[in-house]
């Protein structure tokens, strides 16, 4: 797939290239740590606000510490009994190991019609294209129906502390009469068939926390050990929660996405062998697998610290995902796993989401691929991990994970994801802006 430049390209399309590489070219990777962060998010969002302006749209910007700037901006839409819409890009990145990029990773450089940089897919390619989109309605005069709420936010790699979930706290006005809310992970093409392709549709997360389980026992010399030692009670348990896996759960969203993928592929998927049964729908399989059931990992390990000392107590950490409404069993199921004798203490700290999978807003989505890829489908399913929209589900916003792009078949946009040479071909940055022009017009 090659890249067009100059000629034949709208508009909207050349500015949606254009802000993603300039975005690209903003350094703002988040380490996690305020002291080693720089400025470049609120450089980020400066440049958004400017872009905005400069065309009439007014914009709030904030900035709760130094160096993490956020912005947000309305259009008024033209029915007013609908509730606004949330479109959200995070301006952040994750931090780059430069040594195993053959391109600069913030350099933006086209090859082969491929654009390379950190954040192409995560996710500055749709914060330049929403920016694009909203240019393209104030020059052209479109009022979309819904209230438009686009918010540029700092923070999203590290748990969104300084973006979404201080503006949801400290701002919640901005979105006033916001229903739903349009972000990452999903809306790239996947095959279904051959010379078929499904969109997937984020409509949940699941959730995620942790438990500390605590075994304890008679402190004591090494040559007298027991099996009610601290050790052995807790390294039982976490064997057991290791080797356990926990049952498929058809959620709404799991249920829709074996209905479609299966009804095309002409095969039932069954519970029982279903890891094995979406192996065959290659790297999508092993997405949809994850977020099949709940998962417990253990992770943390602490006992004694002399070796001829038997210890008064042992400690695990068990990091878990919890499915919508799936928390309570999987706390009940690993209390049961750990036995009589071990303290299970839990820790929340993201509780899952989940929105309907069918709807005005996703008949919109689907309309908008089907303007642009007639054969294409749109596909739910739910992302076994978190974004900003757990921060927007507080005020009641049902979140969608759907940025809108094209690719060839045997291009793993998932893989993208964090990785060395993050790339988007540009061709699917101008499918993205058309599509998601098509959503915000008519949503
Ligand atoms: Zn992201």
């Amino acid at each position: 797939m090659s890249g067009r430049y100059g000629e034949g390209v709208t508009p909207l399309e050349s500015e949606a290239l254009e802000f993603v590489r300039d975005l690209i070219r903003i350094d703002s990777v988040n380490t996690g740590d305020l002291s080693t962060i720089g400025d470049g998010e609120t450089r980020a969002a400066r440049f958004v606000q400017s872009k905005l302006e400069d065309v009439g749209i007014a914009t709030t910007f904030v900035e709760p510490t130094p160096g993490r700037g956020s912005v947000v901006a309305r259009i008024s839409g033209t029915d007013p009994d609908a509730a606004a819409l949330i479109v959200h890009a995070h301006l952040d990145v994750v931090p780059v190991q430069a040594d195993d990029w053959t391109h600069p990773p913030f350099g933006a450089e086209i090859e082969d019609g491929l654009l390379y940089g950190r954040g192409a897919v995560d996710m500055k390619n749709f914060a330049g294209v929403i920016l694009a989109v909203a240019r393209h309605f104030a020059r052209s005069g479109i009022r979309p129906r819904r209230d438009l709420i686009f918010a540029f936010l700092a923070d999203e790699e590290s748990g969104g502390v300084w973006g979404a979930s201080w503006l949801v706290d400290n701002r919640p006005e901005l979105f006033t009469g916001a229903s739903e809310a349009i972000s990452e992970v999903g809306g790239f093409s996947v095959p279904l068939v051959e010379g078929r392709r499904a969109y997937l549709l984020a409509t949940a997360e699941k959730g995620v926390g942790s438990v500390r389980l605590t075994a304890r026992g008679e402190a004591g010399h090494a040559s007298r050990p027991l099996p009610s030692d601290a050790v052995p009670q807790l390294a039982g348990a976490v064997a057991r929660i290791g080797a356990h896996r926990f049952p498929v759960v058809r959620t709404p969203a799991l249920a829709r996405f074996l209905q479609v993928f299966g009804h095309a592929r002409g095969v039932v998927f069954s519970d029982a062998n279903l890891d094995a049964e979406l192996e065959d729908l290659g790297f999508v399989g092993r997405v949809i697998a994850a977020a099949a059931r709940n998962t417990a990992a253990p992770t943390v390990l602490r006992a004694g610290d002399k070796s001829n000392i038997i210890p008064a107590s042992a400690e695990a950490i068990i990091d878990y995902r919890a499915l919508p409404d799936g928390e309570a069993e999987l706390l009940a199921e690993l209390s049961r796993l750990s036995g009589p004798t071990v303290e299970v203490e839990g820790f929340r700290s993201m509780d899952p989401i989940a929105s309907p999978v069918d709807g005005d807003l996703v008949d919109a989505i689907t309309a908008a691929i089907g303007e642009e890829d007639p054969d294409g489908v749109v596909v739910p399913y739910l992302l076994p991990a978190s974004t900003d929209n757990k921060h927007f589900a507080r005020l009641g916003v049902n979140g969608y994970g759907f940025v809108p792009l094209r690719v060839p078949d045997d291009f793993d946009v998932y893989g993208q994801f964090h990785s060395a040479d993050e790339c988007v071909p540009v061709e699917a940055l101008y499918f993205s802006a058309r599509v998601t022009a098509g959503i915000l017009e008519n949503a």
